[in-house]
């Protein structure tokens, strides 16, 4: 098998980018004043933020900004990569998951939301948020804003409800496929595009051959790109698995709270 995510393969996705005469802005980049034909970059950092660093690095040697969206948690929220990325001049995002981390309770939930908040606004500024969806936890962290908006914390936007993806195309790598909205329990949005791009070539492909529309989010999960063999086939593997269990989940329709 031929290995695709790798940094490599990143960096000519971006080149891609660059020859389609797309301009690359940031999630609130977009939001405040977007650019006609733009890619706006983001990135769920889920864990293993070292490897964000890297991709972080190689953006910046090509003179792009993007949006890194942390968690709370341990294996995401490291503050030195966190300062470095700012300092690469990057965008910060905070990627909340606080109704699955209070178990459902909204009240504590939203507590619990401005602190991580503050916490992160102590390293730089945070204009943007998108949640953080796990496949497997009964919560939709979405369901916060049922009851509280975060307008209120001087948040500009959340993709899911400030982006029209029927404008937007999505391009997420969830599931190690370009084209994985049938496995992906969260991570989906309501478009009117089909994506015939499996793999970062048929992407890479599509963007040369001028085949995406003019606006496009490109959403990548940094520990998925990796030039060392061992995490990279570790990804793989887990991956699989939770392909496999993810399957289920859509096919039973059991989508728990979604
Ligand atoms: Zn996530």
């Amino acid at each position: 098998m031929k290995r695709d995510f790798t940094l490599e393969t990143y960096r000519l996705l971006l080149d891609a980018v660059l020859a389609g005469k797309y301009a690359v802005q940031t999630t609130a980049g977009f939001l405040q004043k977007p650019e006609d034909r733009v890619v706006i970059l983001r990135h769920d950092v889920d864990k293993r933020p070292g490897n964000a660093l890297r991709t972080a690095r190689i953006e910046k040697e090509l003179g792009l900004r993007a949006t890194y969206y942390f968690r709370a948690v341990k294996q995401s929220f490291n503050e030195p990569v966190i300062n470095r990325i700012v300092e690469l001049g990057h965008e910060l995002g905070y990627h909340y998951e606080d109704l699955t981390l209070t178990r459902g309770d909204k009240k504590k939930a939203i507590e619990n939301f401005s602190l991580n908040l503050e916490r992160l606004r102590s390293l730089a500024p945070v204009k943007t948020i998108c949640m953080h969806g796990s496949p497997v936890s009964r919560w939709d962290n979405r369901k916060l804003w049922e009851e509280y908006d975060y307008r209120d914390f001087d948040i500009i936007g959340e993709p899911y409800y400030d982006l029209d993806f029927n404008e937007v195309l999505y391009l997420t790598d969830t599931g190690r496929r370009w084209n994985g909205f049938e496995v992906s329990v969260r991570d989906r949005v309501d478009s009117a595009y089909k994506i015939d791009a499996k793999t970062t070539a048929d992407v890479i492909g599509c963007l040369y051959r001028g085949e995406f529309s003019d606006r496009v989010m490109i959403n990548t999960h940094p520990q998925r790109w990796d030039n060392a063999l061992l995490p990279w086939a570790g990804e793989l593997v887990m991956q699989n698995l939770k392909n496999i269990v993810k399957r289920i989940i859509v096919k039973s329709g059991n989508r728990v709270n979604v």
